[in-house]
């Protein structure tokens, strides 16, 4: 059997980190791309890995810049994957931004920037790499409960992120679930990224946090994209509450716990296809 190719975003720190270091120990003879927007960043998550695994290790772990906001970054990545291996097995969509709770940014730049990356970039990475994806291959994209369109706010895990006590008009939850197009979301977060900018985001049905907003836009375009790829299995997931500098370490799960379900639905046999999944389990959003 050919070397298995995996490609993580967002692999220099955190969940992402933990992702590469449970594929490097687990899978036999495999080449992971950890990938980061910044070289010596990256470069240095795999020199620690390398130590920190030493025998453990059973497969390759190679570095490759991508910063997934950047078309041009996504381009040469996709171009040296396609020379370097023709085809590859699985993308994990990693890589993610959320400003603090006491951030002074306007909320029209915050909307802007978490959206930017959080989505966007994340669509920016799946549109040259998905092709890449040979038949039956995967695609795992790490979004977030945060994402959940649905009111949660009586459900005792998502007290923890404080910022379920809001929901969605009605109709914005339908647009998403039913998107058959890219436009549909790109409506939704655009339509978000204005009553933002005007401060009227209660009065268009959204809810305030454009972290919540960019999560459910890429739990939407994940479950689109298994629509319009049947061959391969494509799922969107949440890590739980993580200790990484994104939650400033109040997460009470390890880097390795956070990796668990995404590493799941990467290799697993019984991993489901086309659903948002915790816990290793499918739940609603
Ligand atoms: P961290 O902040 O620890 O790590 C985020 C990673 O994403 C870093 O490697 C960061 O790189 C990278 N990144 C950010 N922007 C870009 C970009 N434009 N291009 C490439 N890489 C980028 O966060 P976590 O590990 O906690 O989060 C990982 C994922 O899990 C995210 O998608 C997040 O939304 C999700 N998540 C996390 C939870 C938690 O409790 N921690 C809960 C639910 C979901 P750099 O170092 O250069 O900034």
């Amino acid at each position: 059997m050919s070397q298995q190719i995996f490609v993580v975003t967002g692999a220099n720190k955190g969940i992402g980190y933990g992702i590469v270091e449970t594929l490097a120990s687990t899978l036999n003879n495999a080449i992971i791309y950890l990938t980061a927007r910044d070289e010596s960043r990256g470069k240095s998550a795999v020199q620690k890995l390398e130590q920190s695994l030493g025998n453990k290790k059973k497969s390759e772990i190679r570095f490759h810049q991508l910063d997934i906001e950047d078309e041009s970054s996504a381009k040469r990545f996709a171009e040296y994957l396609k020379k370097t291996h023709g085809e590859i097995d699985v993308l994990i969509n990693n890589a993610g931004f959320a400003f603090k709770q006491d951030a002074t940014e306007s909320a029209e730049e915050q909307a802007n920037v978490t959206i930017g990356i959080n989505y966007y970039g994340t669509k920016k990475v799946s549109t040259q790499l998905v092709p890449l994806i040979k038949k039956g291959g995967r695609v795992v994209n790490v979004c977030s409960q945060a994402g959940v369109m649905i009111d949660m706010s009586k459900d005792k895990e998502m007290e923890k992120f404080k910022v379920m006590k809001d929901i969605y008009d009605e109709k914005h939850i339908q647009k998403l679930k039913n998107a058959s197009s890219e436009k549909e979301i790109d409506e939704f977060v655009e339509e978000y990224k204005k009553a933002a900018k005007d401060d009227t985001r209660k009065e268009h049905g959204f809810p305030c946090s454009a972290y919540r907003v960019s999560k459910a836009a890429e739990i939407a375009y994940t479950l689109l994209l298994h629509r319009q790829h049947k061959d391969l299995t494509i799922n969107a997931c949440c890590p739980g509450y993580v200790n990484t500098d994104m939650s400033s370490g109040k997460g009470p799960l390890t880097i390795e716990q956070g990796a668990d379900t995404p590493v799941y639905l990467a290799t697993d046999s019984n991993a489901p296809n086309g659903e948002f999944v915790y816990q290793r389990k499918s739940i609603p959003w």
